[in-house]
């Protein structure tokens, strides 16, 4: 079985977007009244938008299901105000919640969050327990930076952020830590903020006591943990030098992704961090599109480079492809409950 644990809907049907293009078009209206949700969108058109794109890629590679979440360079967060991201977000979860109804075994879903930088995260935790409790989703993504690219509010580990893990310890679900899209001409998003997010986020936890806090609290960190393996002893190090903890104890409650595109970087992952901390991702339809001439595939086609992994062991295997990701989301035990009676044609 093979779970990939990182996937966006990227491929949303043309509607979402022009949603949230009338409901920005509003913010520039003086007095107008902010614009629900409006989203009319077929059951055809949803198939069709995955039959041709993320449904083909899994049957292509193998992958039994897809943890999906709205697009993640869309969400969007500094747009607007806090009822802005709230209405986008009930938008895009609640079109995630029909993907998982018309292929439930090939998708389970996890929210957005209508962050707003400068604001509390209330509607994040309602959000968060609609989404869980009411339709089913697994986990969640969050934004480390709602300004989208400048930074401007708080560490992962300030307290603004407890209310929230207070909620997803409550409901046993963990968290994407997952930018945006970026505002600031210096961070291209996939190519810098993106990773420049993985490698704060891991600084900013191995400076704090959140997990002393929330001892069962699991934060995901994708694509690959940023630069993070690459800088492993650089982090040792700074644990020690700052008596910290080492990293062996932050890594009870923190993953990484295998949303790396190319062999030599996850050979690097594999052999520096515990594969019980490794959960297979590659985000396909997501950041890196095409074909890598050097190997003749995607460079997204990750599971090519787990196979190929020398040294790996199966029992390894086995836990990145599924058993990490059914401990880190212990909600997928529903899904693999129901799974064996769920029709699933990527099994051939
Ligand atoms: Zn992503």
């Amino acid at each position: 079985m093979i779970i990939d644990c990182h996937g966006h809907y990227t491929t949303a049907p043309k509607a979402l977007d022009d949603y949230r293009a009338r409901q920005t078009a509003r913010l520039l209206e003086p007095g107008s009244p902010a614009l629900p949700p409006d989203v009319r969108i077929s059951d055809d058109e949803i198939r069709d938008s995955l039959e041709r794109n993320q449904l083909r890629l899994q049957r292509e590679r193998g992958i039994d299901m897809t943890i999906l979440s709205p697009k993640a360079s869309a969400m969007a967060h500094h747009v607007g105000n806090a009822t802005t991201s709230l209405h986008w977000a009930q938008a895009c979860n609640d079109l995630i919640h029909r993907v998982t109804l018309l292929y439930p075994a090939q998708f389970t879903g996890v929210c957005q969050l209508p962050q707003s930088p400068g604001h509390d995260l209330k509607a994040s935790v309602a959000e968060l327990e609609r989404c869980v409790t009411g339709l089913g989703f697994v986990g969640c993504n969050v934004n480390p930076d709602p300004s989208d690219g400048h930074w401007s509010g708080p560490p992962l580990t300030d307290r603004y952020w407890y209310p929230l893990y207070e909620k997803m310890v409550e409901l046993d679900v963990p968290a994407m830590i997952h930018v945006s899209c970026s505002c600031n001409p210096n961070f291209h998003h996939t190519g810098a903020h993106y990773l420049n997010a993985d490698t704060a986020a891991f600084m900013q936890l191995l400076l704090s006591d959140v997990f002393v806090d929330f001892p069962t609290l699991r934060l995901v960190i994708p694509h690959g943990g940023g630069a993070v393996p690459y800088h492993w002893g650089r982090y040792r190090g700074l644990a020690q030098q700052m008596g910290r903890p080492p990293l062996d104890q932050l890594m009870r409650n923190v993953f990484f992704d295998t949303c790396v595109y190319h062999q030599p970087g996850i050979d690097l992952l594999l052999k520096v961090v515990s594969a019980d901390n490794i959960l297979f991702a590659s985000e396909a339809f997501g950041a890196v599109k095409g074909i890598d001439p050097e190997t003749g595939h995607a460079f997204d086609d990750t599971r090519r480079y787990i196979d190929a992994a020398q040294g790996l062991s199966a029992d390894d295997r086995d836990k990145i492809y599924f058993r990490n990701a059914c401990r880190v989301y212990p909600r997928l035990a529903a899904w693999a409950d129901r799974h064996a009676a769920l029709p699933h044609p990527t099994t051939p």
